[in-house]
């Protein structure tokens, strides 16, 4: 049987705290969790004699904040099922079963409980009317922006499969009351299966009925989100990652024929979408992540099965991973600001998701900036870099725990990590599959993160053959489909699918174009005479960032 947590964020509910747990039906949890924001009055004091598990904060951190609190905790004492269940007695605890009965029977990831489906009558119960008129119309707009059809949008009534809590960025929604609605809205347009429970309410005199203005100001953060989640991942289930549509290069029925087994399906029949522009060997400097060798590459193909875009190498495996070590790549420092604004935003990210420590191990590390980034943010961080140069360079520069090494040769016990971090080096790889799979028992429940090049973007829909990002070290080429399917099939689940937002600036471009544009570089150059701006490369929307969690 799954273990039932039922999770109480208290704020002043010495008064209705005992008649609260008192109501709640006999097995219908396993365990209760009362997280109580440093309430003044006896609160804790109550919930010490009723024997409940209890969490104090020692300040007042809000009403978002105890909740992270709440399902931190049920997820380390190993709750399958996470029940939200107010102690101010404004729902009525009796129905919990019927709100985990959906998530029992297997056919939901989130349920609520809703006071407008019609049990009881919700005015009559004591609601007051501008909340029910409030509540109504707020509901009609997050319905029309995220494409649901549900009746009560405000519910504090909910219930969570512990994979659905693990797959939204619950520590980085806001403190305040609206944590709620951003949970609600990345449940559902993050591809979880929300299902709404009709129950009864009432108001009584003890409920919390927060002030006008707090009310307000809810309904405007609560609005101005879904409109911003609908606007990245589009309504629901359009474009959450795992079901949004493809439209990547197309296969041509008419090109040529290569015979060699997909990576992804082991299908043989594969067909040459962008025939080669380049010739010769492999020049040192195209193994840089800042080469200048950009849109050359070998024959790209795709699978006649899967869809997934490979390249043909010219060279072997071997003489590649030997290529990476003998990198050195100095240009890479030039924007090291830039570079580590963007690593901030990463770790950002990475700081939404809940993981039972701290240890994060980055594969591919380069010099171990990012690492040195993330251990600013508390991450115990150590990486592995096949560049004897990058390696010795960031040990002595930066003084970050990084080790010689790559993927294929990684010798790491099992759950030795709370997260693995690969940006840019998925695509490098001749067995991205083979390589998730050995990365898999190193996390446990942990979280992978992984940035890569998105074959989708427009640029390179655009683009086509001269798309910048086929390069000639670039063995892979992704979309959310075939990447979400390599995933899958390494026995991961991915959770999150978003565009990497990277500047650069005007001066760092025109460098790096020197020899590629001249007379570009040159314009440029006289431009950055008078300023050098920030170009935001990221709005191409060529690179993403991929968050998977183990299955
Ligand atoms: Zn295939």
């Amino acid at each position: 049987m799954p273990k039932v947590v039922i999770t109480l964020p208290a704020y002043k509910a010495e008064g209705t705290l005992a008649k609260t747990i008192g109501d709640i039906p006999a097995r219908a949890a396993d365990e209760l969790i009362l997280v109580d924001d440093a309430s003044p009055d006896h609160t804790v004091k109550v919930a010490r004699e009723m024997g409940l598990h209890i969490v104090v904060h020692p300040e007042n951190r809000g009403y978002g904040g105890n909740q992270k609190n709440c399902y931190t905790e049920a997820l380390r004492r190993g709750a399958d099922i996470i029940v939200l269940l107010h102690p101010d007695y404004q729902y009525d605890p009796k129905a919990v079963p019927l709100l985990i009965a959906p998530i029992l029977a297997g056919d939901a990831d989130m349920t609520f409980g809703s006071r407008f489906a019609g049990l009881g009558d919700p005015v009559g119960g004591g609601m007051p009317l501008y909340r029910y008129l409030g509540n109504r119309t707020t509901t009609a707009l997050e319905n029309l922006m995220l494409g649901s059809r549900f009746t009560d949008m405000h519910s504090g009534l909910r219930a969570y499969t512990r994979q659905c809590l693990l797959s939204l960025p619950f520590l980085s929604y806001t403190e305040d009351f609206s944590f709620d609605t951003q949970l609600l809205a990345d449940a559902v347009t993050r591809g979880q299966r929300v299902v709404e429970v009709p129950i009864p309410t009432r108001y009584t005199r003890e409920s919390s009925s927060i002030a006008v203005s707090r009310s307000l100001k809810y309904v405007a953060e609560s609005l101005l989100y879904c409109a911003r989640v609908s606007a990245i991942r589009g309504r629901r289930g359009k474009r959450s990652p795992v079901t949004r549509g493809d439209r990547s290069a197309k296969l041509l029925a008419s090109a040529r024929v290569v015979e060699r087994p997909c990576a992804l399906c082991g299908n043989r029949d594969q067909r040459v979408v962008y025939g080669a522009t380049a010739t010769g060997a492999i020049l040192p400097e195209e193994y840089r992540c800042t080469t200048e060798a950009l849109g050359v590459h070998d024959d790209i193909i795709q699978c006649s099965k899967c869809g997934l875009l490979s390249s043909l190498p010219t060279v072997s495996y071997d003489e590649l991973i030997d290529g990476y070590k003998l990198m050195v790549d100095e240009s890479y420092l030039l924007e090291e600001r830039g570079r580590r604004e963007l690593f901030g935003w990463f770790a950002d990210a990475l700081a939404g998701y809940a993981t039972r420590g701290k240890r994060l191990l980055e594969i591919g590390a380069n010099v171990g900036l990012f690492l040195d980034v993330a251990r600013a943010h508390g991450w115990q961080a150590r990486g592995i870099e096949p560049s004897k140069w990058a390696v010795e360079f960031g040990v002595e520069q930066y003084g970050v725990d990084l080790e010689m090494g790559t993927v294929e040769d990684l010798n790491e016990p099992d759950r030795c990590a709370d997260v693995v971090v690969m940006m840019d080096v998925l695509e490098h790889l001749a067995d991205p599959v083979g390589a998730l799979r050995r990365l898999r028992p190193l996390l446990d429940e942990g979280v992978l993160v992984l940035s890569t090049v998105n074959v989708n973007s427009i640029h390179a829909r655009v683009r086509r053959e001269s798309w910048p990002w086929f390069i000639r070290s670039h063995l892979y080429y992704f979309s959310p489909e075939t990447l979400g399917q390599v995933l899958s099939s390494a026995g991961f689940r991915m959770v999150d699918w978003e565009t990497v937002p990277r500047s650069f600036h005007l001066s760092y471009v025109a460098q790096r174009a020197t020899k590629s544009h001249p007379r570009l570089a040159r314009v440029a150059n006289a431009i950055t005479r008078a300023a050098d701006p920030e170009l935001p490369v990221g709005m191409l929307g060529d690179i993403a960032m991929v968050v998977a969690r183990p299955r």
